[in-house]
């Protein structure tokens, strides 16, 4: 059995307005029993300082950003900073989300920079990659999935890179409700563990946790994450219902 660290995370998206946010956000405290899996929020920024207030009695429940900018503060309107979600007391932060990358331009660069800012703040970065589905039909898919990692997170030293959670996430499982089977989440994982192994040594891909993300529910939650490598899920839709959301984490 692994002791790598066993995280569910809900990302909200843009979804829920404040009052609808708090009330999820309370009946996932209330609802939650206490466990070892990790269960992080990712709100929308206005809700983080509320939902912060509400879960930070429950022993596993925790605050994720669904992004942040790569600069320290300045003349960047409409931005929020690692510094920002410092002082509201975030833990993580989710960067490079491929709608990020899709709508706003996002880079394995600009994720780069992103992931060292938020390291210095404090903030544990979840960081998303995965291929479209004509890179997986093309047979390219962990080649890409392998740049992304190394571009975005290679430049780190061991000690930095032992803070990161890696979620796979294949584009055309994102709110499609098709899933990766089992066998391809865990093929994935596997390779994912590997390239880290060969980058920063056994010991510290061993205890990195890879999350899988892409139309997990709780129907296909358990067999997915009773995968040898797939220590967890990033949840779109799933996480806007309570009882989907804590179905999942019971998963395990
Ligand atoms: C996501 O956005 O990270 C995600 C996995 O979405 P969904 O679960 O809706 O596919």
């Amino acid at each position: 059995m692994s002791t790598r660290k066993k995280i569910v995370a809900g990302n909200w998206k843009m979804n829920k307005t404040f009052s609808e946010g708090t009330a999820l956000a309370e009946e996932i405290t209330g609802k939650l029993e206490a466990g070892d899996v990790t269960v992080i929020l990712g709100t929308p920024y206005i809700h983080l300082q509320a939902v912060g207030a509400i879960i930070k009695d429950h022993p596993n429940l925790f605050l994720a950003a669904q992004n942040c900018h790569q600069a320290a503060g300045g003349a960047y309107t409409g931005e929020i900073s690692p510094a920002m979600l410092q002082s509201l007391g975030v833990q993580y932060v989710i960067l490079g989300h491929s709608e990020r990358r899709k709508y706003f331009g996002e880079t394995d660069a600009s994720v780069s920079e992103k992931v060292s800012i938020a390291l210095a703040h404090d903030l544990l970065p979840i960081v998303c990659v995965g291929e479209e589905l004509s890179v997986r039909e093309a047979g390219k898919h962990e080649a890409l999935v392998g740049e992304q990692i190394e571009n975005a997170l290679f430049d780190l030293s061991p000690e930095d890179f032992g803070k990161i959670v890696i979620a796979y996430e294949p584009v055309w499982a994102i709110g499609t409700g098709l899933t990766a089977s089992p066998d391809q989440a865990q093929e994935m994982h596997g390779f994912i563990r590997n390239t880290l192994a060969a980058k920063y040594g056994d010991e510290i891909a061993q205890a990195t946790t890879i999350l899988y993300g892409g139309s997990c529910k709780p129907a296909n939650a358990q067999s997915l994450f009773s995968q040898p490598d797939v220590d967890g899920g990033l949840i779109g839709g799933a996480s806007l219902k309570a009882d989907d959301f804590i179905a999942i984490t019971n998963s395990y």
